[in-house]
């Protein structure tokens, strides 16, 4: 089955086309990798290594007031939806996908200095491309038209997603999408209600449980004795828990249109009978938990004596500055052994306790749970204490959550694999000690996931950051099987609610794609 996966990814390499495009986007984010410096670590990426590569960051501002998704309470769709593959005037469908806005722009690059003159396109903005096109900079804008208003511009790319099916998504009404605090019992309630409402095509199972007791739930869409299965986790890093709301509204939606909705002309219930999703949805709900909620809400005084130990030995290295989109976040300067706090400009204010639970990435135990896998562990040079991140544990695969997520992927065949985490806008894919077929595979991986969702690749070997012990390396060094480390959001962790509308839109249909290239 791998062969075919690797067959599958790696015919797209001879698309020309979209690979000249991704050789750009790769090389820009790699270069924003190596020009940082080697002494800081960003507290919003993936197993510390740079996330913050969003090159468009000038272009796009978070408004507060925005609205998230409209859910009504209507839950029967109403009619089976056409495509808009073979649009009348020959334009694909793009739809907004900026978070939260973007500037229409009168040229390549080039906004209207007045105000009051800009346009500004939220994320849900329909738009019309005809596939004109420039590379400017090293940044691919595309020339669209506003839908409803006819007025033409160009935005970048990296800010709107091809729209093959719209469906009315009023009926989605289960997974609440306007509450950033989407808690641990609020996944356990929708989860409850999805397998209700939707249960010849969802189902529930218990791969485990957390330190505190807390259930991992594996949701499984589609046909369990599918030809085909994919593996999804999401929040194996606490304060990165709208992951999990991401990947709950993909369940709902999915459902909700399994009868009703198609991609490239096949229906979701012939897609996902045939490739089942194995979404496990909250891989740390200890983590996000203290993240949410503070420690104490997990009702262990244990666990809330060590996360306030943490924090004593923490405090010290944590400095509140600007990251490279501009945005003030929490850089750790633990490696940095000559760093001083007297003399970083930066560094007056201390972190609250407070403050330090919402960053907590690791379990109820301080392990950072992506480097806690048996991938290179030995090797793994970071942290030597329990911490909010960035400590492996005191051996490989010591957690429960570890355990679990490891024993599920071991019980079943998996042809690849997603892992959701935030933030940067980012797919990382490959790792160090991949042979080189699996490397081109990651690759191609990598770039079809991009085609969709369009966020920036970056290659995992050339990040400064070289320390293993994730799932996705596991996955790939031992189990000689794609994949991908998703990104998602542009703020620094954790995301602003604001955010969600737009995630969701970029993802909604990359599960019906990738199941698409197995149909
Ligand atoms: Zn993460």
């Amino acid at each position: 089955m791998n062969g075919d996966l690797i067959h599958k990814f790696y015919s797209r390499i001879i698309v020309v086309f979209f690979l000249s495009v991704s050789l750009c986007t790769v090389c820009v984010g790699c270069g924003k990798v190596q020009e940082k410096s080697s002494k800081e670590v960003a507290l919003d990426d993936e197993d510390g290594s740079d996330a913050e590569s969003d090159e468009g960051s000038d272009d796009v501002t978070v408004a507060e007031d925005q609205e998230t998704t409209d859910l009504s309470d209507t839950n029967e769709p109403e009619k089976v939806y056409e495509e808009y593959g073979a649009s009348d005037d020959g334009s694909k469908v793009y739809i907004c996908t900026a978070p939260q806005y973007v500037i229409l722009q009168r040229a390549p690059g080039q906004e209207e200095e007045d105000e009051d003159d800009q346009t500004r396109l939220y994320a849900g903005t329909y738009l019309k491309w005809y596939g004109v096109e420039e590379t400017v900079d090293n940044k691919r804008y595309i020339q669209v038209t506003v839908k409803d208003t006819g007025e033409e511009g160009w935005i970048e790319y990296l800010y709107g997603v091809e729209v093959k099916c719209d469906p009315d998504i009023s009926g989605l009404d289960i997974v609440e999408t306007d509450n950033v605090l989407y808690t641990y019992d609020m996944m356990c309630r929708d989860i409850d209600a999805l397998c209700d409402r939707y249960g010849d095509v969802l189902h529930k199972s218990i791969i485990g449980s957390s330190n505190t007791g807390m259930n991992l739930y594996e949701i499984t869409l589609g046909d369990s004795d599918a030809k085909h299965h994919v593996m999804v986790q999401a929040s194996i890093h606490g304060r990165e828990y709208m992951n999990t709301q991401l990947v709950m509204k993909l369940l709902e939606y999915y459902a909700h249109f399994y009868n009703y909705a198609s991609y490239n002309g096949v229906k979701y219930a012939d897609l996902f009978n045939n490739t089942a999703f194995h979404v496990v949805t909250m891989a740390n709900p200890d983590g996000v938990t203290i993240s949410q909620l503070g420690v104490d809400a997990l009702g262990d005084p244990d666990i809330s004596d060590l996360v306030y130990e943490a924090y004593e030995r923490d405090k010290e290295t944590l400095v509140y500055e600007e990251n490279s989109n501009g945005d003030l976040t929490w850089m750790d300067y633990y490696k940095d052994k000559s760093f001083k706090r007297e003399d970083n400009p930066n560094a007056s204010r201390m972190i609250t306790y407070e403050e330090y639970q919402t960053i907590w990435k690791a379990n109820g135990h301080g392990v950072d749970l992506n480097n806690n896998f048996d991938a290179a562990w030995d090797d793994i040079d970071l942290k030597w204490n329990p911490s909010y991140g960035s400590f492996k544990g005191y051996s490989a695969v010591s957690e429960p959550e570890t355990k679990a997520l490891a024993d599920m992927v071991i019980r079943q065949d998996y042809e690849c694999y997603l892992s959701y985490h935030s933030t940067g806008q980012l797919i990382y894919y490959d790792c160090e000690g991949n042979s080189e077929t699996m490397s081109d595979t990651e690759k191609s991986f990598a770039e079809f996931m991009q085609d969709r969702i369009h966020h920036r690749t970056s290659n995992n070997k050339s990040a400064y950051n070289v320390n293993l012990g994730g799932f996705g390396d596991w996955i790939q060094l031992s189990l000689n099987k794609p994949s991908l480390t998703i990104e998602s959001g542009k703020k620094p962790c954790p995301l602003p609610i604001g955010e969600f509308a737009a995630i969701w839109l970029r993802h909604r249909e990359s599960w019906a794609a990738l199941a698409g290239e197995f149909y």
